[in-house]
């Protein structure tokens, strides 16, 4: 899965996005972490020493832009993760997150129905999360 290996730098070459400084050092956080990273785990990396408005505002951007996903996970945290790029920016897919050890997983080979709405509505964000225990906390709690 590997194969391709993509820096955060091109990342932002390849999105309409200027690489600064905190961008890259963010999304570089938030590809290592394979099971989704949160706001706090963020903000309190030795990595990021910028300003809370800055995390906010670089967090936000790279979500816009289609980048990382934005999501809620079992404890009802904020996580942030890579977009899966197969899925392309208007495909939805749901997630699994585990009650244990708070990892999530995008599940990709699912696709979400286009949910329509009333006229005069605007959707932002299609949720749909799957509880559960991942397959390691599996393995450990049987
Ligand atoms: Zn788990
Ligand atoms: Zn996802």
């Amino acid at each position: 899965m590997q194969k391709e290996f993509v820096s955060a730098g091109e990342i932002l070459k390849n999105s309409s996005l200027k690489a600064t400084r905190w961008r890259l050092v963010l999304l570089g956080m938030i590809m290592k972490s394979e099971s989704g990273i949160s706001y706090q785990e963020l903000s309190e990396s030795k990595d990021f020493e910028g300003h809370r408005v800055t995390l906010y505002r670089a967090l936000r951007d790279l979500e816009e832009a289609g980048i990382i996903e934005k999501l809620r996970d079992a404890s009802g945290n904020v996580k942030y993760m890579m977009k899966p790029k197969e899925s392309g920016s208007h495909r939805l897919h749901p997630h699994f997150s585990c009650r244990i050890c708070n990892s999530m997983v995008c599940l990709t080979d699912i696709e979400l129905p286009d949910i329509s709405l009333p006229a005069g509505y605007t959707r932002e964000q299609v949720v749909c999360l799957v509880y559960g225990l991942c397959k390691s906390c599996a393995s450990t709690t049987s």
